[in-house]
């Protein structure tokens, strides 16, 4: 035992900080948190859970457009947007509540406030009562991330995917900007929700990263779904006008809109932390820079999660927290594994995706395999919609090994979960083709795709 007030302060509770501080306490460490907005951070409040909710309710709408091939009248239902937004803050504070018992019952001692680094080891939080100084042995930063809006004539009227959630009234039109997660998905939730979209991208294809067959699938499923998606141009200035907000874009047209989100990416919550002035090193974007064990210049202070700026999930924010909770009090020092993280996007139809792009792949291994399919799923053939699936493998030639999967789909996300952990297992080729498929699924097809169509 030493001399300072507890063993770890962690500064928000957020998903990765939030699993750092209960698994501490749990292994018997003296654990304080302090969190300024609600408990649960970004993913429970604005980001994954309210995201997922609004994304169920907007699949509503292709069910009931698939309905009547399938023999059933629901012509004529409607959105109650203030029932929907109701139901979501519902769950969201019963949801906070989780998150404050498992703290307390794990023996965490809770603090609402803000709180900044005063050294070292102590941390300052602002608290209504006034502000309080604790002495940490390590002080974890998990601060998380922000909405990055581009400074442009007219700012003060675009929106974040932080407003969207309580948006009032239901917008009619929505232009959303940029071309990232965020971005898709919420273009893809609202126009299932009934708005008419337009989604406007600065590069020639979505989703910086992804890869390119699906990058391409998914704006033609888009725009098969009925969404305005404009490639190429980006937002100059956006002013009220008499029907609403207008947008001037680079190509020279101009859009009107009831309301513009920008998702044009996130940046790190790193400014008035006190991190420079203790001597932690910033990143030229913010965020903290840290060594492979999530230690920043100064060793007694740690950050993890969006704050790091690195992959922005929450199942790696709560991987780091376990790799850093278990390094501090538990079995020691280990590295975190970054390769092969499966990620969805939750459009319609979603993107699953685990492992290299095709491009990816050929640069890192040479030859490599390819086998896609694309097809009608089978809903499709009685409801006749225009939805169309994508399923894409890249095998390392060498060595057999599946190292990319994609696919555009129902349920991707679902579907590739269970494909990343046999692709963790360094699954081959030969072995996916020994394993049965369930039929009738889409799911299958991952393992019965024969003939490469390239390499
Ligand atoms: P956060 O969850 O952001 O938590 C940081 C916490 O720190 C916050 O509660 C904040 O209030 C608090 N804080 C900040 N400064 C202080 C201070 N000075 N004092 C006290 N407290 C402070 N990821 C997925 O895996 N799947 C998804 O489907 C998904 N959907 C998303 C949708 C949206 C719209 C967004 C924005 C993000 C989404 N993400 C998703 C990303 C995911 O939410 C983040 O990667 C994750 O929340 C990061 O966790 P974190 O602990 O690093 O930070
Ligand atoms: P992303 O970084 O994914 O995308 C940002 C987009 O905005 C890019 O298309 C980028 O274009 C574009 N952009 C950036 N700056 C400008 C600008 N000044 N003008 C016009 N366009 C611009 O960020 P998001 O905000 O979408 O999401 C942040 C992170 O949150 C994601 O990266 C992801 O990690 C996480 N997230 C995860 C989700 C999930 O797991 N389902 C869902 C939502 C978020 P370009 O490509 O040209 O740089």
């Amino acid at each position: 035992m030493d001399s300072f007030d507890c063993d770890l302060f962690v500064i928000g509770g957020g998903s990765g900080g939030v699993r750092a501080a209960r698994m501490a306490a749990q292994r018997g460490a003296r654990v304080v948190l302090a969190e300024s907005g609600a408990l649960g951070g970004t993913c429970v409040n604005v980001g994954c859970i309210p995201k997922k909710l609004y994304s169920i309710a907007a699949h509503f709408h292709h069910d009931f457009a698939d309905a009547k091939g399938f023999g059933w009248d629901v012509a004529g239902a409607t959105l109650d947007w203030a029932r929907l937004k109701h139901n979501r803050a519902h769950e969201i504070r019963r949801l906070n509540g989780v998150y404050d018992h498992l703290l307390r019952t794990a023996g965490v001692e809770l603090l609402h406030g803000r709180a900044h680094v005063a050294g070292p080891n102590a941390v300052t939080i602002d608290m209504a009562g006034g502000s309080r100084t604790v002495t940490a042995r390590h002080v974890l930063v998990a601060t998380g991330g922000r909405p990055a809006l581009p400074d442009i004539p007219g700012r003060e009227h675009v929106l974040s995917s932080d407003d969207l959630f309580d948006l009032d009234p239901f917008p009619r039109r929505l232009l959303v900007v940029g071309g990232g997660y965020i971005a898709c998905e919420f273009a893809s939730i609202f126009q299932g929700l009934g708005a008419q979209v337009t989604l406007v991208h600065r590069g020639e294809a979505l989703l910086r990263g992804f890869d390119e067959d699906v990058r391409h699938f998914l704006a033609a499923q888009l725009r098969a779904h009925g969404v305005d998606v404009v490639l190429g141009a980006s937002p100059q200035a956006v002013t009220r006008s008499p029907d609403g907000l207008a947008v001037a874009l680079s190509d020279g047209t101009v859009r009107g809109a009831d309301a513009v989100l920008m998702a044009t990416g996130r940046v790190p919550n790193s400014a008035g932390l006190g991190l420079t002035e203790a001597g932690v090193r910033l990143r030229a974007d913010g965020a903290v820079e840290v060594d492979a064990h999530y230690h920043s210049s100064v060793p007694s202070i740690l950050a993890l999660g969006d704050v790091t700026a690195r992959l922005q999930l929450t199942p790696v924010a709560l991987a780091e927290a376990m790799v850093v909770v278990d390094q501090l009090f538990g079995a020691g020092q280990r590295s975190m594994d970054y390769e092969l993280v499966p990620t969805a996007v939750f459009t319609h139809p979603a993107i699953g995706t685990v492992g290299l792009t095709e491009a990816q792949a050929r640069a890192r291994f040479g030859p490599v395999r390819v086998f896609r399919t694309e097809f009608r799923p089978l809903r499709q053939t009685l409801a006749n919609g225009a939805e169309r699936t994508l399923m894409k493998l890249v095998v390392d030639a060498a060595s057999d090994r599946v190292v990319g999967l994609h696919m555009v789909g129902a349920e991707a996300g679902e579907i590739v979960q269970g494909f990343a952990v046999a692709m963790k297992a360094g699954a081959t080729k030969a072995q996916f083709d020994a394993t049965i498929g369930i039929h009738p699924t889409a799911a299958e097809e991952f393992v019965t795709m024969r003939e490469p169509v390239a390499g």
